[in-house]
């Protein structure tokens, strides 16, 4: 019913080059999956170019990070509108390592969302605990507060431009993924709340994808559980072997 989602967060690595080479190597990997939904998010500088390449291949186009600003006096920054001419239908907010390193916050990842979504933009809003939060018994609360923050005053009409990413914070780069009971359990806790807010039809084909060092090991026990939807992969997204391996988790 849901499409699966498998998007590769490419962070900040690769040239134009290196991105270039990348998807040429990943197209024909994956050019006979079917009923998959691929999205590569590469740094800025290497949207536009990745997009020409991935023309025609269905493969979608990511950014990972927007402004909430059209346009202005923003030195830096980069417009959602500005990525839609890039080529980008996605666009990752509230990764973690933002929220970490650059000051993101609920209210910023709220302003992006909408800003994201006004422009014709998928917002992939990411939310996850840190390990001290999930020892304290605190993973709904953090979460609860993230999401009711980040997709505060949200139309129900919106949602279906919206993708969820769970990612405790543990998990992502360390090698250590939740279980698969641990990552179900907090998808169906995270569809729930949704359908508390935003009403069941919406909850019921929202996108609530896993991350956190998955792998293609790793992949199908994961996709097996009933509320996971997909994955936002670091690591295993950087080589096309593996991310095509990944977005082939149906076999
Ligand atoms: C990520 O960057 O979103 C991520 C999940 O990274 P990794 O797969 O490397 O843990």
């Amino acid at each position: 019913m849901r499409t699966p989602v498998i998007a590769g967060n490419w962070k900040l690595f690769k040239t134009i080059g290196e991105a270039v080479s990348m998807v040429n190597d990943l197209k024909p990997l994956v050019a006979a999956t079917q009923g998959v939904e691929i999205i590569v998010a590469p740094a800025f500088t290497a949207l536009s170019r990745v997009a020409d390449e991935l023309a025609g291949s269905g493969i979608l186009l990511a950014a990972q990070d927007c402004y909430w600003e059209e346009e202005g006096a923003f030195t830096g920054e980069v417009a959602p509108k500005m990525l839609k001419d890039a080529g980008c239908s996605h666009v990752i907010i509230g990764h973690s390592e933002r929220r970490q390193y650059f000051g993101e916050t609920d209210a910023t990842v709220n302003k992006k969302a909408k800003a994201a979504i006004k422009a014709g933009l998928t917002a992939i809003v990411c939310v996850g605990e840190t390990l001290t939060e999930r020892e304290a018994d605190e993973t709904f609360a953090v979460l609860e507060t993230q999401l009711l923050g980040g997709l505060e005053g949200l139309v129900p009409e919106a949602f279906s431009k919206v993708i969820i990413a769970y990612e405790p914070v543990w998990a992502i780069g360390t090698g250590k993924t939740a279980s698969e009971t641990q990552a179900q359990e907090v998808h169906a806790f995270i569809r729930s709340l949704m359908a508390r807010c935003f009403g069941q039809g919406n909850a019921e084909s929202m996108r609530i994808l896993y991350g956190g060092s998955v792998k293609p090991d790793n992949v199908k026990g994961l996709m097996a559980q009933p509320d996971i939807d997909g994955a936002l992969v670091g690591g295993a997204s950087l080589q096309a072997a593996s991310f095509a391996a990944i977005a082939n988790f149906a076999g």
